[in-house]
């Protein structure tokens, strides 16, 4: 996947909902999509309906399910540039940028900060665990 070099790349790129589909998927499930709700994996993808069935509990489930994307009705074709920014902006990004640049309410913008940095917290985290894992290892 070539990566936005500029935020209006990054909303031109990201304005394709199976785009943002795919590049969530890659981030929550790099070795492949698993259930949302009992962690089966390759689930049956429902094209039309751009949500994938479960194999084994059966449950139909979007890229939503259990993510930080839950419960808000903000599109992924927001959230994405607004990760990007985040990612991409040195010198941090604040949510009047974010509510500006992507026609969201400052407060919705607000939020959707607080969960990115949360969820690239708990990403650091897990991959500095895993490195000191691999080091005890050695
Ligand atoms: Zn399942």
């Amino acid at each position: 996947m070539e990566s936005p070099k500029t935020l209006l790349e990054a909303i031109q790129y990201f304005s394709d909902e199976q785009v943002c589909i795919d590049a969530v998927a890659m981030m929550r499930w790099p070795q492949g999509v698993r259930c949302g709700y009992c962690d089966a994996d390759k689930p049956y993808y429902l094209e039309t309906q751009k949500r994938w069935k479960c194999r084994s509990c059966r449950k139909q489930f979007s890229i939503k399910v259990n993510s930080i994307f839950e419960d808000s009705p903000i599109s992924l074709k927001k959230w994405l540039p607004a990760l990007w920014l985040l990612v991409n902006c040195k010198n941090g990004v604040s949510s009047y940028e974010i509510a500006r640049d992507l026609g969201v309410t400052q407060k919705s913008a607000w939020f959707m900060l607080q969960r990115l940095r949360l969820a690239l917290r708990a990403r650091d985290l897990a991959s500095r665990w895993a490195a000191a894992k691999a080091e005890q290892l050695r």
